[in-house]
């Protein structure tokens, strides 16, 4: 089952109201995307990460502290993934016919154990 049939499956059967992209700060999978070496087959998850990286290229420059660009990262990707995900016909579709939905983008904190909620709509 692709992700695409489980997030309709969701909306379309299960007519679930919120679906919760949750990222986290410290990510090794955002870290691993930045450290400039090939990791095999899940380049492939990585990608949509560098791509994000080079989209926000600019904005990321100006933080110099290593850990805090890969903490803006983690906040851009999630924002990414929000905006991909409600591009989706699954979600457009939904929102045509008025369904209740919402898409929410979160970061969760290991540290401190809190979640930033950054985007809900
Ligand atoms: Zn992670």
């Amino acid at each position: 089952m692709n992700l695409l049939s489980v997030l309709e499956y969701a909306v379309e059967t299960l007519e679930v109201k919120h679906i919760v992209v949750c990222g986290h700060y410290g990510c090794g999978g955002v870290c691993a995307a930045m450290d400039g070496h090939m990791h095999g087959v899940v380049n492939h998850w990585l990608q949509p990460i560098r791509d994000t990286a080079d989209f926000y290229h600019d904005e990321l420059c100006t933080i110099s502290d290593p850990d805090a660009k890969l903490d803006r990262l983690c906040e851009l990707s999630v924002h990414d993934q929000v905006n991909s995900l409600a591009r989706t016909p699954i979600i457009q579709s939904a929102w045509e016919r008025s369904k209740d939905l919402r898409i929410h983008g979160w970061v969760y904190g290991l540290e401190d154990g809190l979640i930033r909620n950054l985007k809900s709509g």
